[in-house]
C-alpha cells in the first residue's frame, strides 16, 4: 500500500465570488450530500421550516433517492434523502445555514 493510495476525492469548488454573493443575498445556502453529492441549495425561514432547492434532479444524481422513486415511496411529496437531511441538519448546526430569529 501506498502513501497515496487514498488520496481524498477533491470536488469541485462550489462557486465563484460572484455566486456566493448571490448566496448571501437570497439566503440559500449550497449544501451537497456527503453520500451521493447531489447539490441543494438550502434556506431556512424560521426553525421549523427548511427550503431545499434541488440544482438537478434528485433522482438522477442520488442513487438513494431514485430507489425510493422506484419503490413508490416518494411520490407527490418530494423529500431528500436521508443522508443528505443529515447534512442539511449538520449544516444548520455548525451555522453554515443561518436560522433567522423569531
Ligand atoms: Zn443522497
Amino acid at each position: 500500500m501506498t502513501a497515496w493510495a487514498k488520496a481524498p476525492p477533491h470536488s469541485d469548488p462550489i462557486g465563484t465570488l460572484a455566486d456566493e454573493h448571490e448566496y448571501l443575498n437570497t439566503g440559500l445556502v449550497p449544501v451537497s450530500c456527503a453520500v451521493c453529492a447531489t447539490e441543494v441549495l438550502v434556506r431556512k425561514a424560521s426553525r421549523a421550516q427548511t427550503s431545499v432547492q434541488y440544482q438537478s434532479s434528485p433522482a438522477t444524481s442520488c442513487p438513494e433517492f431514485a430507489a425510493r422513486v422506484a419503490d413508490g415511496e416518494l411520490s407527490a411529496r418530494i423529500d431528500t434523502c436521508p443522508r443528505l437531511r443529515e447534512s442539511i441538519e449538520r449544516a444548520v448546526v455548525t451555522g453554515a445555514v443561518a436560522v433567522p430569529d423569531e
